[in-house]
């Protein structure tokens, strides 16, 4: 039994780092024998404070969080970054034992994808797909919502969060386990941002000093845009094309910028009152997206 009275003590529960399906199966029955709920934590590791602010919000659902790091081929197309995207497995086990989390599952491709990568079987949300990050990134969200159900079949949590950064994302786990009759508690956490409000992202590191000056230059456009609807602004496409226009001449090669509905993901008009607004852009190799969600009917969000 660790020490209560030594507060340095983080670690006194041993995290386990587990790397096969039947050994994490076997820990789960354990637990659930023992009476405890699982909250899962899907990621692709290179953790940092966003990542870890969703291991908090799970310690706040289920008595045992398990952290899983698989960086999945599947959502990956050939011109993206799947070999070169950072594999920090130390810093990662590092950082979820100081938060807490109880287990790691870390898998190899090959445990998750035996036959390799080219999946038999696919998941699709195909009404959510199409649109946004779908669009220019075609075959990623069936990558993202295949991979997540094999983990929901892999660990069966009573919850799994997903962070409002990938705000599609959460909106197509939430809508597969609806549709395929999950019963799991899918969760949305806010977005953590870095102090001059550019929105933290694994992929942040691979910014230049020079890029990662005008990088929070999207959310400022993002407030900028919302505060223009807030203050009456009606004709959202004209404010979208106008906007594609200064994300460009901000330094960066925009994908979209879109004024939807916040429940549904359609194109959003004055009649709507609760929007989010998307927006991807790149600055040179590095794709970034952020977005903001609010009500038109609430001035003081
Ligand atoms: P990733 O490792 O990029 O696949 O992200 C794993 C999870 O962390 C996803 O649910 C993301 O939405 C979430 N996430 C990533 N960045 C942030 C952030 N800045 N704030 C909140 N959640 C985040």
């Amino acid at each position: 039994m660790a020490s209560i009275q030594n507060h340095n003590i983080v670690s006194s529960h041993n995290m386990q780092t587990i790397s096969n399906i039947a050994d994490i199966r076997n820990i789960i029955k354990a637990e659930r024998q023992k009476g405890k709920t699982i909250g899962l934590v899907p990621t692709m590791g290179n953790l940092h404070a966003g990542h870890i602010s969703l291991v908090a919000q799970m310690q706040q659902h289920a008595d045992i969080v398990i952290t899983s790091i698989f960086v999945n081929p599947l959502q990956f197309s050939p011109n993206e970054d799947f070999d070169s995207y950072p594999k920090t497995l130390k810093a990662d086990q590092e950082k979820l034992e100081a938060a807490g989390n109880h287990y790691i599952f870390a898998p190899s491709a090959a445990e998750i994808y035996p036959e390799g990568s080219a999946s038999k079987t696919l998941v699709s949300v195909a009404a959510l797909d199409g649109i946004l990050c779908g669009k220019s990134r075609p075959t990623h969200l069936t990558g993202v919502a295949t991979v997540v159900t094999k983990l929901f079949n892999i660990i069966a949590p009573d919850h799994a969060v997903f962070g409002l950064k990938d705000y599609q994302q959460l909106m197509v786990i939430k809508q597969m386990a609806i549709d395929l009759c999950m019963p799991i508690n899918v969760i949305g956490a806010p977005i953590v941002r870095d102090e001059d409000g550019l929105a933290l992202s694994s992929r942040n590191s691979y910014l230049t000093a020079e890029q990662k000056q005008i990088a929070p230059r999207l959310n400022q456009i993002l407030n900028y845009v919302k505060q223009a609807i807030l203050a009456g602004e009606e004709n959202f496409r004209e404010l979208e094309k106008q906007t594609m226009q200064i994300i460009e001449e901000s330094g960066f090669k925009p994908d979209y910028f879109e004024i939807r509905t916040q429940n549904t993901l359609k194109t959003a008009t004055i009649a709507d009152h609760k929007l989010t607004i998307f927006v991807a852009a790149s600055l040179g190799k590095t794709r970034l997206i952020d977005n903001v969600r609010f009500a038109t009917d609430e001035k003081n969000n």
